[in-house]
């Protein structure tokens, strides 16, 4: 395909890719174990990679922690210029990008363009972040004494991240740590990480142009064993990883037993509210795109919807005359709303997600179909499914990461919902669909949602990058992205200066020798 080798060229992608960046050089390139990444839009061989050694990690890590010497005497606002370039070269690159992570992810090429879009917004709001990186001033008990706090870079951060995202998470996090001073190890992962070796030849040459140091911004490519020596390394100050919650869980226990700092980004499962004084028409298009949006592989997807009984029959009927004629196909065809799903793995845990909530005595109300013929041979692409279920079923109680809707009844007032919304394990994403504001308002409450974040009128999906971005409960309690996410990256330092000729003690203690 021609505008895939167009694409693979301008961004530097090789038949066959080295297993880790470091130094403005690649290493890696024989004796090592290779992975080959197949499109799941239409299984075509993309390209090979070397996957890194533990000596190949470690590497790594020395010349992340040599760079930090360098980057973190670099004053903040200059750190924040090599950013802005960055985000100017993201522009350049923005096509190309798109559509690699549409091509490799299997996201649509609309979204695979949001993506890098979401990277360039960041780059922005860090280089404004360089200048801001403040801490409060307080004044002290004691008589000519000031006291402030100030923010210091951490050092080393690793960056674990997941496919469904392949790039954005990892600028989220990347972006900010190098304004605050850090230097970052990257391990995208092992699905995805031809998106990755491209963005980081996008950086290498703003880097290059400045003579800054690769390591400042480090790639490795491996999978969970590399994971996991990240978390386990005391050497890494920060780990923040995103996935499934049994990775967040291993990772949270690995950097916790060492008292490092993490800072978790896990499963979600996700209900809109609709309430009897829902505006029907506004809320569909935020279910459908929240529940079949990439493929319903975003840690925001919608996955339940909780229906006062009221309203119950007719969201049905519409959105049983929506599923059936959503048009699946591949991600690059601009006419696609659904492309496929990542692999094969992920097409059976949708089927037998669909096969056990009906046990469990769930009603499959539409789709659920592996789609197969001329177009569809790389049995990766499914009919996104609605199910009616009820809250408690062990599997509406799980993430399943595919395009399951699950409708769920309500009855009563909006604290009956907001129950139901609450009572699972995970805490991410929620939203209400109501133009009563006293229903609104008890949903964002502290009473309310007990999810990281709470919408009101819009879907569960498609957060934008100035607010804190993360889940509660089973989520991981970390937030990344805007407002002052950024403080994670960084240490915090109290000062107290005496500018008298007196040595007054706190809390009025006489102490003399
Ligand atoms: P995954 O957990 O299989 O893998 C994620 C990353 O963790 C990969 O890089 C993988 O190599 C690494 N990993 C796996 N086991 C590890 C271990 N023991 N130690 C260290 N690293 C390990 O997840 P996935 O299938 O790539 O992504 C889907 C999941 O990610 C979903 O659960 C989704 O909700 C979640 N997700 C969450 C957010 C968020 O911000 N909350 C964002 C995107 C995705």
């Amino acid at each position: 395909n021609a505008e895939i080798a167009d694409v693979l060229q301008q961004l530097g992608i090789k038949d066959s890719n080295p297993a880790y960046s470091t130094g403005l050089s690649w290493g890696g390139q024989d004796g090592r174990t290779t992975r080959s990444i197949h499109s799941p839009a239409d299984g075509n061989l993309i390209a090979s990679v070397q996957m890194a050694t533990p000596e190949d990690y470690d590497k790594v890590v020395q010349a992340a922690q040599e760079a930090f010497k360098v980057w973190r005497k670099v004053p903040a606002p200059k750190r924040g210029e090599v950013v802005r370039q960055i985000g100017n070269k993201l522009r350049e690159h923005k096509e190309a990008l798109g559509k690699l992570v549409s091509y490799e992810m299997g996201k649509i090429l609309q979204e695979g363009l949001g993506e890098v879009q979401e990277m360039i917004d960041i780059c922005d709001f860090a280089v404004g972040l360089s200048r801001q990186l403040h801490g409060f001033t307080m004044h002290s008990e004691r008589p000519e004494h000031r006291m402030y706090e100030q923010y210091h870079p951490l050092g080393v951060v690793g960056i674990i991240s997941a496919f469904n995202f392949p790039v954005a998470v990892w600028s989220w996090n990347t972006m900010l740590a190098v304004v605050c001073g850090d230097v970052t190890i990257w391990k995208p992962s092992e699905k995805t990480p031809l998106t990755a070796i491209a963005c980081q030849h996008i950086i290498r040459e703003a880097l290059m142009e400045n003579e800054i140091p690769e390591g400042v911004f480090n790639l490795i490519i491996g999978d969970a064993e590399i994971g996991s020596l990240m978390s386990h390394d005391k050497r890494i100050g920060l780990v923040s990883a995103t996935g499934s919650t049994r990775m967040g869980k291993k990772v949270g226990e690995a950097v916790g037993a060492r008292l490092g700092k993490s800072l978790l980004e896990l499963g979600g499962n996700n209900a809109i509210i609709l309430t009897e004084n829902a505006d029907l028409k506004m809320a569909m298009n935020a279910i459908v795109f929240g529940a079949v949006g990439t493929c319903g592989q975003r840690c925001t997807s919608t996955r339940r919807l909780i229906i006062h009984e009221s309203r119950y029959e007719q969201v049905k009927e519409h959105l049983l005359k929506i599923y059936p004629n959503l048009p699946i196909g591949h991600p690059l065809d601009s006419t696609t709303l659904v492309g496929p799903l990542i692999d094969k793995d992920a097409v059976t845990a949708f089927t037998e997600a669909l096969e056990k909530v009906q046990q469990e005595g769930g009603t499959l109300l539409t789709g659920g179909e592996v789609l197969s013929g001329e177009g569809y041979e790389t049995g990766t692409y499914v009919k996104p499914a609605i199910v009616e279920a009820e809250n408690h079923f062990e599997m509406v109680q799980e993430e399943t990461f595919a395009p399951i809707l699950y409708l769920i009844k309500y009855s009563g007032d909006v604290e009956n919902a907001i129950e139901i919304q609450n009572g699972v394990r995970q805490g991410l994403s929620s939203a209400i669909f109501s133009t009563n504001l006293l229903e609104t308002e008890t949903f964002l409450g502290h009473w309310g949602s007990d999810c990281g974040i709470a919408n009101v009128n819009i879907g569960t999906s498609g957060a934008e990058i100035g607010g804190a971005f993360g889940g509660e409960k089973e989520t991981g309690g970390g937030r990344e992205s805007g407002s002052d996410a950024w403080k994670v990256y960084m240490r915090r330092q109290t000062n107290t200066i005496n500018y008298g000729r007196e040595l007054p003690l706190a809390q009025g203690i006489q102490f003399k020798v």
